[in-house]
C-alpha cells in the first residue's frame, strides 16, 4: 500500500492525495460506498464505483459463505471490510480477532478494520475497559496479520481520551492508515446530555477538535472515519483533512423515501410526515445518474416518487451517485483552490454551517485553525 498527498488547500486542512493499492489506484478524499453483501441494488452494476465497503458482522451473523469478496461482489475496485465490532456489540455476539483474521484471510478485502470495541454511549462508564480491549486486539491483529493490511480505529469521547489513544496507538505501531469511531454515536446522541458534560461543549465542536488532533498525530496516514450520516458530513470531514469516510445513508434515506440532490438534505418527491418536499426542480434535471438520465422531469419525479411501490432500487442508485459525484465535486473545488465556497454553498443550510467557518475560513487567526493540544 503506497498513500502520498499531492496537495494541500490552503484555505482548509483539506488534501489531494493518491492510493495505490494491490494494482488499483484511487484518488482521495474518497468516500466508499457502504453495502450489504447480499443485498440489492449493487451501485456498481449502474455505474463506475471503485470504492465499497462491507461489513465482517454480516458473515458472522448470517453465516455467509464467501471465499473471495471481490468475486462475490462483482467489482474490481478497491473493498474495505469492517470488523462488525458496533453491530455485533449491540447484539451482544462474542467474536474473537483471530476469528475476524481468518474472515480476512479468506475474503481478501483491500483493507480491513482491526476488532474494534466501540463505546456505548449508554454505558460511559466501560469506555476505558472497551479502549485497552481494543488495543490488545490491535497488538494481536497487527502481529498476525501477514499481507493483510490492517486499519486499526481510535476511539475517545474526551479531546485527552482521543491524544492518548493516539499515543498508545503509536506505541504499537506506525500506522500507514488509522481509523476514527466512536464520533458517529455522538452525533446520533447529540441530545445524551452525559456525553456532552464529558466533552464539555458543543459535540460538532468536538468532532472538529477531535479529527484535528487525530489528523496531527498521524499527518502522514491514511485517515479514515467511519459511518458519516450525509453528504455535508463527507464535505465537513474532508475539509478537516480526513482522506476517507464512508457512508450507507444512500441506501437507507432512500428506504424512507428521501432522494439526495447537490447542496440540499432530504428530500421527498411525495408529501411525508412534514418532511421537506422537493421543490428544486432545477437541481433534480440537471441529474446525470442512471436512473435520471434521458428522462424528462415528470419522469423522473415518477421514477424516484416515495409514493409509488418498487421506487426503492431507483432512489437508491440515484442518492449513491448524487454522493459519488459530491466526492468528484470537492476534489474540482480542491483542485482550482475554490474549497471554502465549495464548503460555504455546501453547508450553508446545515448546523454545523456557523462553527465550521469559524473553524476554517482564512481570516481567522493561525493558531486558531490548527490549534495545538
Ligand atoms: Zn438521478
Amino acid at each position: 500500500m503506497k498513500f502520498r498527498v499531492i496537495k494541500e488547500d490552503k484555505t482548509t486542512n483539506a488534501r489531494l492525495g493518491v492510493l495505490n493499492l494491490n494494482g488499483k489506484k484511487i484518488k482521495t478524499p474518497v468516500l466508499w460506498l457502504g453495502c450489504m453483501i447480499k443485498k440489492k441494488p449493487r451501485p456498481w452494476e449502474y455505474f463506475d464505483v471503485n470504492t465499497i465497503m462491507v461489513n465482517a458482522y454480516e458473515i458472522v451473523e448470517k453465516k455467509i459463505m464467501i471465499n473471495l469478496i471481490h468475486e462475490f461482489l462483482n467489482t474490481d475496485g478497491l473493498v474495505m471490510m469492517d470488523s462488525g465490532g458496533f453491530q455485533l456489540m449491540k447484539k451482544n455476539i462474542h467474536i474473537t480477532p483471530a476469528k475476524v483474521l481468518e474472515i480476512y484471510k479468506q475474503a481478501e478485502p483491500d483493507i480491513g478494520v482491526v476488532l474494534d470495541f466501540p463505546f456505548n454511549p449508554s454505558d460511559l462508564d466501560s469506555r476505558i475497559k472497551r479502549w485497552k480491549k481494543t488495543l490488545k486486539n490491535t497488538r494481536f491483529m497487527l502481529n498476525n496479520s501477514h499481507d493483510i493490511v490492517l486499519m486499526p480505529v481510535v476511539h475517545g469521547y474526551t479531546l485527552e481520551e482521543i491524544k492518548r489513544a493516539c499515543d498508545e496507538l503509536k506505541d504499537i505501531t506506525n500506522p500507514k492508515v488509522v481509523g476514527v469511531g466512536s464520533l458517529v454515536p455522538i452525533v446520533r446522541y447529540m441530545k445524551t446530555s452525559n456525553i456532552s458534560e464529558l466533552n464539555g461543549m458543543n459535540t460538532i465542536k468536538f468532532m472538529i477538535d477531535a479529527i484535528s488532533i487525530i489528523r496531527k498525530e498521524f499527518p502522514d496516514a491514511f485517515l479514515h472515519v467511519f459511518g458519516v450520516g450525509s453528504v455535508a458530513t463527507m464535505h465537513l470531514m474532508f475539509s478537516l483533512g480526513v482522506d476517507s469516510v464512508d457512508s450507507m445513508s444512500w441506501r437507507m434515506k432512500a428506504a424512507y423515501g428521501a432522494i439526495q440532490l447537490p447542496g440540499v438534505g432530504d428530500r421527498f418527491i411525495s408529501p411525508k410526515n412534514g418532511r421537506k418536499q422537493l421543490k428544486e426542480d432545477h437541481l433534480l434535471e440537471k441529474c446525470e445518474c442512471p436512473i435520471c438520465i434521458n428522462k424528462s422531469l415528470s419522469e423522473r419525479k415518477n421514477a424516484l416518487d416515495n409514493s409509488k411501490h418498487s421506487t426503492f432500487y431507483n432512489r437508491a442508485i440515484h442518492n449513491a451517485f448524487i454522493f459519488k459525484e459530491e466526492e468528484k465535486m470537492f476534489h474540482k473545488a480542491l483542485i482550482k483552490n475554490n474549497i471554502i465556497k465549495f464548503i460555504e454553498k455546501r453547508l450553508r443550510r446545515t448546523k454545523y454551517y456557523k462553527l465550521v467557518m469559524d473553524f476554517i475560513t482564512p481570516e481567522q487567526p493561525s493558531q486558531h485553525r490548527h490549534r495545538t493540544f
